[in-house]
């Protein structure tokens, strides 16, 4: 960590050219900060004496990567309990969710070619892969067109490592990796409708929609087939990236699919059997290799060599399935102590990188922002409370669970209603009231990376745009002042949104999270941007702070919405 070393030679250098002792410094706020603002000192705090680096970093490079229902993972929720605990939050503690599952623990990895020529790769295993050791094995290119061409490698593949992926073209990187949103793109998403993809059960039969499934159909097969036939190991190209960045989530498991209906299909592929069930025992061990890597080995199969390759993987399961756990802490309120006002992301990532921009920068932020608070000794009147979730990777399981316990949940759903609403985003119809329903206010979540943020995803939620308008006045000069109608998915404030509840996602800039680090082997501490997250941190803890101090809860959507 080069900062720790920067800071250990300003020490010295001081010590050795002044001759007082040094004494540590105390945080004294700047004379411009009117000490009757609760919002210019905490943007003081954020800005000027932020510890979220030191917190993320914590996370990510001492910690690693936090696989659901690894040991990592309860490293994480234990350390963040205690560290809130530090800062003088009440009421730390761990909630479970699970049993999540099997946990699993990768041990030691290698995978080389070996004949005819040496190439060492750059590859790791998908998560949940069976332990296999190939002390040297003939690489078999499966390049079947359909079921048919298919035929071909019946009886060829047993004891094999099998090469399972189209190649894919790898072009140069004229544009930049990196981007931030652009004034247009911040206007186009002022002027944006409530996007609702309410037709997505009639769009099921769009021929686009229709040719997937036909492919993923056929991909499946061969999931099957390879199992069948006794391969070895699977060795997959990444989907995306290059240059030595790797995309690897959960291994694949040949699922059945249930045919009934495109909609019912669909919700098979996506809630099929999964590598981490404790009755999965049909997984193929499976790798993922660089694209450059695996399109050339692709190429040497092609020009007639005989490939051969070893490799090691050892990995652990646990037994039986694991508890998960959120971790969960308070800032006590004042009159208005009984209602909640809650922030947080998820703490599981992904096991190839450290998850610090998937999502230890969300949680670090989301830290740092009741730090803030707590430091300053602001007087919230309602309780603001910290969730840091984890099982969010493999379908927001935490936050899920505990906003069901706490706050409500959808009833009265067909399993193809439920998936729908997943999919297209929106709240359920009828709900069942948990005991605190009537006392929550609002959640906000920060999961799209490192970058600062722009604005908020109002989530259909119009009445909140005056006040969230009011609250953005000061960090203007952030770059933090759009309001859009149109909404976004994929993480835990869904929970929360499901049942009505204002659960809201802050829009942030993008940097490199779709190009480089969201899912891959380069989702590591060096790619956060500490300026961009201070600044989160800091709206985050205002936002926070005013939605305790509001004479109201946040307005809520009508039911269905
Ligand atoms: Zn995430």
């Amino acid at each position: 960590m080069p900062q720790r070393h920067h800071a250990a030679l300003a020490l010295l250098l001081f010590a050795l050219l002044s001759a007082s002792t040094i004494v540590a410094q105390q945080p004294t706020p700047s004379p411009s900060v009117d000490p009757n603002d609760p919002i210019a000192r905490i943007r003081e705090e954020g800005l000027k004496r932020s510890q979220v680096m030191q917190t993320l970093s914590y996370l990510s490079d001492v910690i690693g990567p936090r696989l659901t229902g690894s040991p990592n993972m309860k490293r994480a929720n234990d350390w963040t309990r205690d560290q809130l605990t530090k800062w003088g939050l009440q009421n730390a503690h761990l909630e479970e969710w699970g049993p999540f599952g099997r946990g699993w623990v990768l041990k030691s990895f290698s995978a080389e070619v070996v004949e005819p020529q040496s190439i060492p790769l750059i590859a790791f295993p998908f998560a949940w892969s069976p332990a296999v050791d190939v002390p040297l094995a003939d690489v078999v290119y499966l390049d079947a067109k359909d079921e048919a061409d298919l035929a071909r490698f019946k009886g060829q593949l047993r004891g094999k490592i099998v090469m399972f992926g189209s190649v894919r073209e790898v072009r140069a990187h004229f544009d930049a990796l990196a981007t931030r949103l652009s004034e247009k793109e911040l206007l186009a998403l002022a002027n944006a409708d409530d996007s609702d993809d309410a037709d997505f059960a009639e769009r099921l039969e769009s021929p686009s929609l229709q040719q997937l499934l036909k492919s993923r159909m056929f991909f499946i097969k061969q999931m099957q087939f390879l199992k069948s036939e006794g391969a070895a190991l699977i060795v997959s190209p990444s989907r995306g990236g290059d240059g030595g960045t790797i995309y690897a989530e959960e291994a694949l498991v040949a699922t059945e699919l249930d045919t009934s209906s495109p909609l019912a299909m669909v919700r098979s592929m996506f809630f099929g059997k999964k590598p981490y069930d404790v009755n999965t025992t049909s997984v193929v061990p499976q790798i993922v290799v660089a694209v450059e890597q695996y399109n050339r080995l692709t190429r040497m199969i092609k020009a007639g060599e005989k490939l051969r390759m070893k490799v090691s993987l050892v990995s652990q399961f646990s037994k039986d399935a694991v508890m998960g756990y959120n971790t969960i802490a308070e800032i006590p309120g004042s009159d208005k102590a009984d209602e909640i006002v809650m922030i947080g992301g998820h703490m599981d990532s992904w096991h190839t990188g450290t998850g610090a921009t998937d999502n230890g920068a969300g949680v670090a932020a989301a830290m740092e922002a009741v730090r803030i608070i707590q430091a300053l000794g602001l007087k919230p009147r309602r309780t603001i409370r910290i969730g840091l979730w984890s099982g969010e990777e493999q379908g927001l399981f935490g936050s899920e669970a505990y906003v069901a316990r706490h706050f409500g949940k959808p009833s009265g759903e067909s399993e193809n209603d439920s998936f729908l609403r997943l999919v297209q985003g929106g709240s359920a119809k009828k709900i069942t009231r948990g005991p605190e329903y009537d006392k929550f206010s609002a959640y906000y979540n920060l999961d799209n990376g490192t970058g600062k943020i722009r604005g908020v995803y109002l989530q259909g939620n119009e009445a909140v745009r005056s006040i969230f308008r009011q609250w953005l006045q000061p960090f203007r000069d952030l770059g933090a002042s759009t309001l859009t109608a149109s909404n976004t998915g994929g993480t835990d404030h869904l929970s929360f949104d499901a049942i009505g509840l204002p659960g809201f996602q802050f829009i942030q800039d993008e940097i490199e999270y779709e190009t480089r680090t969201h899912h891959s082997n380069q989702d590591v501490f060096d790619r956060i941007q500490g300026e961009d997250l201070k600044q989160a941190a800091t709206i985050m803890a205002a936002f926070l702070y005013n939605t305790a101090m509001l004479d109201e809860k946040l307005p809520r959507k009508a039911p269905g919405k």
